[in-house]
């Protein structure tokens, strides 16, 4: 099989699976996914803002015009993954429990306050709008899921049978990946950064290793991750590799008495500090250490903004 070019827009991996996918899976550039069958097919995710999603849409329709989306799953609550859900008009939306509870979390319209206000630091400043300025927030209402499940949810497709595995709290608290057994595909949200590093906003970090685990044990030959191009199941370990390095360097960090925006700094990533976004590391080492101490009070977004914008600037 020849590798899927990392190009925007439609891919067709295999028969009845499809991609969109948004170069350069930097903040907010996700990407989604078609699973077709007989007469229907099934979108994993829309996009960040509803004039990207209607571009895909319109990208998808020659596949969906004899084949029309019965069924939307969002893998995960975040924004670019469920901010265009309200254009899928007559799909059933599905999600996890926990991915339903932790919508209203960050709404487009906080989202939208977050990029236009005077936050009072203009590296911060800069750093949110370069994350976010793309993107038009104003005016989005989410479609919430219609149904939800815990676990695991068998579901057919046309005649194509599609599972959905519950395998958060990770990336999430909520995150659940769409597989294809008969195409030996996964569908795997922000379970997989590729290219770009990992953000770890629920944790705990060896939940996600044990999630890669899971993927992997399903036997699938193509990942399509949520961002960066479509890879296999050596791209998911070199993630997992990620997390367990973070995970143990920050914990020897804690129990040493450092502060967690320091440690983020002393840790080396080694080959991984070339990675995008590789200032992640702060929101990451800060969710280690909410886990080794469950009493510490939780940094709020704009605090882990913050510190990714200074981190980035070093
Ligand atoms: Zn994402």
């Amino acid at each position: 099989m020849s590798a899927t070019p990392y190009t925007v827009g439609h891919h067709e991996l295999a028969d009845g699976i499809h991609a969109w996918l948004q170069p350069d899976g930097g903040w907010g550039w996700s990407n989604a996914g078609l699973v077709v069958g007989d007469g229907v097919s099934l979108l994993v995710d829309t996009l960040f803002d509803e004039r990207l999603t209607a571009t895909m849409l319109d990208g998808l329709a020659p596949v969906t015009d004899t084949a029309p989306i019965a069924t939307l799953v969002n893998t995960h609550a975040n924004g670019d993954h469920c901010f265009g859900n309200r254009l899928v008009s007559g799909a059933e939306v599905i999600s996890s429990t926990a991915t339903a509870s932790e919508l209203a979390d960050i709404p487009p319209s906080l989202l939208h306050a977050f990029v236009t206000a005077d936050l009072g630091d203009e590296l911060l400043e800069r750093y949110v709008r370069g994350a976010f300025g793309a993107f038009d927030f104003a005016g989005i209402e989410v479609a919430p899921p219609d149904r939800t499940f815990d676990g695991h949810l068998r579901l057919e497709v046309g005649g194509t049978e599609v599972e959905l595995w519950e395998l958060g709290p990770a990336h999430t608290r909520g995150d659940v990946v769409v597989h294809v057994p008969s195409a030996a595909t996964a569908f795997v949200g922000d379970l997989a950064f590729i290219g770009g590093t990992p953000l770890v906003w629920a944790g705990p970090l060896s939940n996600w290793c044990r999630a890669i685990d899971r993927i992997v044990g399903l036997g699938v030959r193509t990942v399509v991750p949520g961002h960066g191009p479509v890879c296999g199941t050596a791209e998911l370990l070199e993630v997992r590799d990620y997390l367990d390095f973070v995970e143990r360097e920050a914990t020897e960090r804690f129990h040493g008495g450092m502060e967690a925006a320091e440690a983020a700094r002393d840790i080396d990533l080694g080959p991984w500090a070339g990675w995008g976004e590789s200032e992640r590391i702060q929101a990451n080492v800060e969710v280690v250490y909410r886990h080794l101490d469950p009493g510490r009070e939780p940094a709020d977004v704009v605090t882990l903004f913050s510190r990714m914008a200074h981190h980035a600037d070093r």
